[in-house]
């Protein structure tokens, strides 16, 4: 039978209705451990589950995304009910706070419970309902690790003023090893008689290891569509919503069950390796020894504070190397939270100093000053657009899959189409790095991590994107750009001996154009970050080069960044 006719059939009766307590369950707290409806019992809870179209058409995400969301919220549906809870499932053109607005009214509801939404779009949403009457109850979102008074013990309270013209972030740095080095004693994790496991904080130094094929990695579980999938998918193919990417191939755990056991086998099998290849790049091995769960966490099904436990359990048990357990844990206390709370306290970054893409005559600072004035008036929802480092150019046809000749960039965005996901250094050094040293728009290559990643949702694709991995807020979350020229890649990946052009050489045809684009990058920017101390080694070798090596350096960069534009294949 089709999933929403069961969902009419199993609707509860008025009476039934009246008696139960109301939650609103959004797409991404699949789960009932934590928020309002792990405190009340099944048989006295409902929850409204809703689809939204509106969502969808929001911005054309990844089929794979949109799949394993709305199936993961099948699902959901189908595990409450059968343990006795009541649901109300819509799916519908509106928003979600227009959808509950008009169940709430239908049902004559009580103010209905939720958690707080990690999510300042759906935030938004429900808010705008509620100035037309949505009645809504919210409690705090306890499915994270972290809270709010956590953040202000370490950094204070957000600034309030403005300081020198800036936007009220400006200025600012937040760094995530305080925060991290709070969150370890705060929990507990990896400590020994109150000091950090191991005698140090961190064991990054110990996950760099380049991926030879040494260790053989484990084959993954599959989970291939259900019935329930392939309704999502037969919808999804027809009702004239934008998508990118494919369907084929999905076989992502879709259930509470299968969820669990995927996080089992990522524990048992991939932990243990994970810490010394983190960083590593294969083309044999995409995926290497990264449990990529990010997409089952962002939407509730794997908790993070349960997923942690189980690593320290493993640590203790010596089934997970001290290494590994540490740089998995840091992951998740460290930068996931660290990030949902940079992404808080600057409102999205819209409290940043707003520095976009410049259009038609104006310069990046008049331009800036006609958003802030429109912003305060009109539009109060613009999307923020920071760039400290004044970017600009459109992100280039090779992001969509149109060959560049690089084989690290066609590697990498080839698998985010199929697939939906890369690990963290494809998306660091090879997509947000060739972005950067290019000038492309900060904006742009946010929004399209935020449709292409089946993990990325505003809290953490805008913190990681606009914050750390572009420097577009100008250093609150990163001391420096994370840039690097060809070495990198080079160093920790196997593409380099694929590809046509050459990591050694840095100028003339068939060098590898991020060397170039590195120097030339430190070239441009020198004004802002010259004085950087942690920037003092480049610019003392970049000062060491001649001016013909330097002009060399420049032609080489601009026309690699042409071709790049012009979708053509670089050489
Ligand atoms: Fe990427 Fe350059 Fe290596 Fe080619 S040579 S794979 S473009 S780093």
């Amino acid at each position: 039978m089709a999933f929403l006719q069961r969902m009419q059939e199993a609707l509860p009766s008025r009476h039934e209705v009246k008696r139960r307590r109301w939650v609103f369950v959004p797409y991404d707290r699949l789960n009932d451990r934590t928020g309002p409806l792990a405190r009340l019992k099944a048989d006295e809870a409902g929850i409204i589950l809703l689809e939204s179209e509106r969502k969808g058409r929001n911005r054309p995400y990844h089929k794979k995304k949109v799949v394993v969301v709305l199936s993961n919220l099948r699902h959901f549906a189908l595990e409450q009910l059968a343990r006795g809870v009541a649901v109300l499932y819509r799916h519908g053109p509106e928003s979600y706070g227009e959808q509950l607005l008009r169940l709430q009214r239908e049902y004559a509801l009580p103010p209905i419970q939720l958690a707080l939404p990690a999510e300042r779009e759906l935030r938004e949403d429900l808010s705008l309902a509620q100035k037309d009457g949505l009645r809504l109850d919210y409690v705090e979102d306890d499915a994270w690790v972290s809270t709010r008074e956590d953040w202000v013990r370490v950094f204070g309270e957000p600034q309030r003023e403005t300081p020198r013209g800036g936007g009220r972030e400006s200025g600012r740095q937040y760094l995530m090893e305080r925060f991290y080095r709070y969150m370890r004693k705060k929990t507990g994790l990896l400590m020994k008689n109150g000091k950090f496991a191991g005698g140090k904080l961190s064991f990054d130094e110990q996950n760099r290891r380049r991926y030879k094929g040494e260790v053989r990695v484990p084959r993954r579980p599959s989970f291939p569509p259900d019935d329930i999938t392939r309704e999502v998918i037969d919808m999804l193919s027809h009702n004239g919503i934008e998508t990118i990417g494919t369907f084929e191939g999905f076989d992502l755990p879709v259930t509470a069950k299968d969820c669990a056991a995927y996080w089992r086998f990522a524990l048992e099998q991939l932990l243990p390796f994970f810490g010394p290849y983190e960083d590593a790049m294969s083309a044999e091995e995409p995926m290497l020894f990264h449990s990529a769960i990010s997409a089952l966490m962002n939407i509730g099904r794997l908790l993070p504070g349960e997923v942690v436990a189980d690593v320290q359990a493993a640590y203790e048990d010596k089934r997970v190397p001290l290494a590994s357990a540490e740089g998995f844990i840091r992951q998740i206390i460290g930068w996931r939270e660290f990030m949902r709370h940079i992404h808080d306290v600057t409102d999205g970054f819209r409290t940043l100093t707003q520095n976009p893409d410049p259009p038609g005559n104006l310069t990046a600072n008049e331009y800036s000053h006609l958003l802030v004035k429109e912003r305060n008036r009109a539009a109060p929802d613009l999307p923020a657009m920071p760039s400290a480092l004044n970017a600009h150019l459109p992100l280039p046809p090779a992001y969509w899959g149109v060959r560049s000749g690089m084989f690290c960039l066609d590697t990498a965005v080839g698998q985010v189409l199929e697939q939906g996901w890369t690990h963290h250094i494809l998306r660091l050094m090879v997509l947000s790095n060739l972005a950067t040293l290019c000038g492309f728009s900060p904006r742009e290559l946010t929004d399209w991590f935020w449709v292409t990643y089946v993990d990325a949702y505003d809290w953490v694709v805008e913190s990681n994107v606009l914050g750390m991995a572009t420097f577009s807020d100008g250093g609150l979350t990163a001391t420096k750009p994370y840039v690097s020229g060809a070495a990198y890649i080079h160093r920790m990946s196997d593409y380099c001996g694929r590809c046509a052009l050459n990591p050694k050489q840095a100028t003339g045809p068939g060098s590898c154009p991020f060397t170039a684009l590195y120097w030339r990058f430190l070239e441009r920017h020198e004004k802002v970050l010259g004085g950087n101390q942690r920037m003092l080694m480049p610019y003392t070798t970049l000062h060491r080069k001649t001016d013909q090596e330097r002009a060399a350096l420049r032609e080489r960069a601009e026309r690699a960044v042409e071709q790049l534009q012009r979708g053509e294949v670089v050489d």
